[in-house]
């Protein structure tokens, strides 16, 4: 088939960055336009509540490619415009200043919003939400000793904001609503480790809690701290609401796209191919089926905008696609690196290998969760190159023996071989 005559992808963040690389490295050399709302070349996000959000030297090292990519790669760069309308029917899309661009195949990596609380609206003084560059610098310029700041939401990023505030001094409160932390992500004894971690090093933890009120200063608008249910007031200099994502989706729903009921994105087949062909979708905005859950799901995570960044792009120029990598993610919090390898499932029994004190000071331990002896899922807390090492096992399906596991005192790299040797056919 030929080469599409012109490919516009919409979204410049992680996903479509990486899409718009892809497409030249398989040797598109068609025209390829890459939109993006925000005024900011393409940045990766995680470091906007880790480095970034201590340091604005940090920020250079944030973006995807170097500034000259583009040019070199002549990908035409719109930034600060947005994407207004798609129209199927005359394969153009609409942009904010009245542009229209046609296209052959259309890339949606559009991401999407941080959920507002509606007690507390973006917008509203002292309150701040944590998806954007502007949101992390906002943000950053309220991080200074003493400051008392009141994180929203204790999953992924709600700790990993209350750790860099803590760096800088801040006084912090975490509010979740789960009696444990990241119950839909964590096994329970590591859900208890990380709160005693946080607890450790100086997070006020408050699980099972619920803000019953806003209490206001005497302009009655600016929030002087929020009261939960229990009674307690937690006073605040800066409020962090982090409770999850809102796919980005307007375009596609009005375009007539399905849109998955499930989980809000926009549902794509194993290609990443929207229910329009022509149209594709990745990253935070788009809804797979996964193997390992066995149902369609959004993964929002910088592994899987990158890998389905490599799908899309050898979909749309029809060459074989990339063979669907095993689910991993990492965050860094209270002075740990903790990656995680595959998914939890309710019924995975866990052993832990390691240091597992959480006041030490750079505790180092794996959590191997499986199902008669298949690993399922790892958890590990500095000891990436541990969790690396093991990745084998996983993905070979290879049966572990937890005892051996658990035994800290033999090295890891004989115990994977044995179990390799024992997985081996006669
Ligand atoms: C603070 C933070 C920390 C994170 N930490 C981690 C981590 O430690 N580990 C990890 O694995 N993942 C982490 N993530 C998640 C990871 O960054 C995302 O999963 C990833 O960025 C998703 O990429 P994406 O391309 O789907 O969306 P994005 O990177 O959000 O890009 C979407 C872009 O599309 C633009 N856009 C949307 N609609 C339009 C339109 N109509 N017209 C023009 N432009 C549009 C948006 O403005 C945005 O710039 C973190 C995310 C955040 C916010």
């Amino acid at each position: 088939m030929a080469a599409p005559a012109s490919i516009v992808i919409v979204g410049a963040g992680q996903g479509g960055a990486m899409a718009a690389n892809a497409l030249r490295a398989l040797g598109y050399t068609g025209p390829l336009t890459l939109i993006g709302r925000e005024p900011h070349a393409p940045y990766e996000r995680p470091p906007l509540s880790k480095a970034v959000l201590r340091d604005a030297d940090a920020e250079h090292a944030a973006a995807i490619h170097p500034h000259t990519f583009y040019a070199e790669q002549d990908i035409r760069l719109m930034r600060g415009i947005e994407a207004l309308a798609l129209d199927r029917a005359r394969r153009e899309i609409r942009l904010a200043d009245g542009t229209v661009l046609a296209y052959d195949r259309c890339l949606l990596a559009t991401g999407g919003q941080a959920r507002e609380l509606p007690a507390l609206p973006r917008g509203t003084p002292k309150v701040h939400y944590v998806r954007t560059l502007d949101d992390a610098r906002g943000l950053r310029a309220c991080l200074r000793a003493g400051a008392r700041v009141v994180v929203v939401g204790g999953g992924f990023l709600g700790l990993e904001v209350a750790s860099t505030a803590l760096a800088s001094g801040a006084e912090v409160a975490v509010i979740e609503s789960a009696q444990r932390l990241l119950p839909n992500a964590l096994p329970a004894p590591f859900s208890r480790w990380l709160a005693a971690r946080a607890a450790a090093s100086g997070a006020r933890l408050r699980l099972g809690a619920r803000i019953a009120s806003v209490a206001c200063e005497a302009d009655g608008r600016t929030p002087a701290g929020l009261v939960l249910d229990s009674g307690e007031t937690l006073p605040a200099d800066a409020i962090v609401v982090a409770i999850g994502l809102q796919p980005e989706v307007t375009l596609a729903r009005a375009a007539g796209l399905e849109i998955d009921p499930h989980n809000g994105g926009i549902r794509v087949d194993a290609c990443c191919r929207s229910s329009d062909p022509d149209i594709l979708a990745i990253g935070d905005c788009a809804s797979q089926h996964r193997d390992f859950l066995g149902r369609h799901a959004r993964l929002e995570s910088w592994q899987n905008a990158n890998e389905q960044a490599r799908v899309a792009a050898a979909a749309m120029l029809d060459a074989e696609p990339p063979a669907p990598p095993y689910p991993w993610f990492w965050t860094d919090q209270f002075g740990c690196n903790i990656q995680m390898l595959g998914m939890p499932d309710g019924d995975l029994v866990y052993t832990c290998r390691g240091d597992a004190e959480p006041g030490a000071q750079a505790p180092r331990l794996i959590w191997l969760g499986h199902r008669d002896g298949l690993p399922v899922h790892g958890v590990a807390v500095n000891a990436a190159a541990d969790l690396r090492q093991m990745r084998v096992l996983f993905e070979r399906g290879t049966r572990i023996d937890p005892a051996g596991f658990a035994d800290a005192s033999a090295a890891l790299k004989p115990w994977i071989k044995a179990c390799q040797q024992a997985a081996a056919p006669a």
